[in-house]
């Protein structure tokens, strides 16, 4: 492999666009997955997820843009020979057959040599932890298990990209915990360059290298989930990624390396200015503060960018207890609490402190 080919992303999806009728699946998407990656597709029911991944894997014609997978324009091709794996929510196996026959079925519609499609249903079913399995129809398995053959019969061809469509939804939350290990260990060894798809932003963080945020058909961020995290691009990131407080529009004031925030009925919350705070001085902007970038103040403590409130939930969550403040001039905010003596202190009704950690928050432009 020569250098130009080795550095080449393995898939280049350009100005894609699909159109149903009227509406819009996906509007003019450009991405670029590098080989090896792991990126995941992220945003709410209906934001075009599917329809992306169905014209990588070619059961989606696109109204426009191209495919590239490896250097080559895979548009025009046929589903069964672009070499793309794929999972499904619902896992589409062949329940009729037994475990062997649903792992081996690419292969023998390849027409491989039969000794060569037994080594590789092998290595695949080892690979997902199936071995002993082969003889079961796939209806007598539990759901984890299925998943797994699942992805031992889209593996097993070797494919260029593994394409998964919410592989883990129909899972319960302990299965769905496990298979996350399991798929990011598979990936791990295998290599694969993995385009997966969630609606869930938990699973999406703990599993990507990059996550790509969508939202109505189109791309709002591509970033490290560090990076979506610490600095989403707009609202609807913010928003969607973790849990975040939406503080309402306030006025932007920099003087020197100090930058302000003026809230109409707060006041001025103040706090060393962030280099990628750039905004005029004067401007209006929003400030999104995580739940630990809102601290609880114990009762006669003192804090600076402190506001008054009063507790209107605690949401006990085992390890943490979500605190809801209603702060007037702001609006609803949540905090993390921990240990039971703030709770004590302060039950539902009761007025609190709260101190904004405003050099932490995201501050972006207004209207
Ligand atoms: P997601 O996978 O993110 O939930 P989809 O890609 O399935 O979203 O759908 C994107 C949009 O396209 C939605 O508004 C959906 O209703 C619409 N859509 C998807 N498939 C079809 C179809 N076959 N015919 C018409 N509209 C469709
Ligand atoms: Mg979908």
């Amino acid at each position: 492999m020569n250098a130009t080919t080795d550095t080449r992303p393995a898939v280049e999806i350009v100005r894609v666009r699909k159109d149903y009728g009227g509406a819009v699946g996906v509007a003019d998407v450009s991405l670029n997955v590098g080989k090896g990656e792991f990126v995941t597709l992220l945003g709410p029911s209906g934001c075009g997820k599917s329809t992306l991944l169905g014209m990588i894997a070619g059961f989606v014609t696109p109204t426009a843009g191209k495919i590239v997978v490896d250097g080559i324009d895979l548009t025009e091709v046929e589903p069964y020979r672009r070499d793309i794996g794929m999972v499904f929510q619902s896992y589409a196996l062949f329940p009729h057959m037994n475990v062997f026959d649903n792992v081996a079925f690419g292969l023998r519609m390849r027409k491989l040599p039969k000794a060569e499609i037994e080594t590789e249903v092998r290595r695949a079913i080892d690979m997902m932890k199936l071995g002993g399995f082969e003889e079961r129809r796939v209806r007598q398995l539990s759901g984890g298990q299925q998943q797994r053959v699942a992805l031992a019969r889209a593996i097993v061809i070797r494919p260029k990209v593994l394409l998964l469509d919410e592989p883990l939804s129909a899972l319960d939350k302990n299965l769905r915990a496990q298979m996350q290990v399991e798929l990011s260990d598979l990936h791990r060894k295998t290599g694969l360059t993995t385009i997966f798809v969630t609606h869930d932003q938990g699973e999406a963080l703990s599993l990507s290298d990059r996550i790509v945020v969508m939202n109505r058909g189109e791309v709002q961020q591509v970033a490290a989930p560090i990076e979506l995290y610490r600095t989403p691009a707009n609202g609807f990131v913010a928003s969607f990624i973790g849990e975040i407080n939406a503080l309402p529009a306030a006025r932007y004031e920099v003087a020197g390396d100090e930058a302000g925030l003026v809230l109409p009925g707060i006041g001025r919350l103040a706090a060393a200015r962030r280099p990628e705070w750039s905004f005029a001085h004067g401007s209006d902007v929003h400030a999104f503060l995580r739940p630990e970038q809102v601290h609880p103040v114990r009762a006669g403590g003192t804090a600076v960018n402190a506001v008054n409130g009063v507790v209107t939930a605690h949401i006990y969550q085992g390890s943490h207890t979500i605190t809801r403040v209603q702060v007037e001039g702001i609006g609803a905010l949540e905090t993390r609490v921990t240990g039971s003596e703030i709770i004590g202190d302060h039950p539902v009704g009761t007025t609190i402190t709260l101190a904004l950690d405003v050099g932490q928050a995201v501050l972006l432009p207004a209207g």
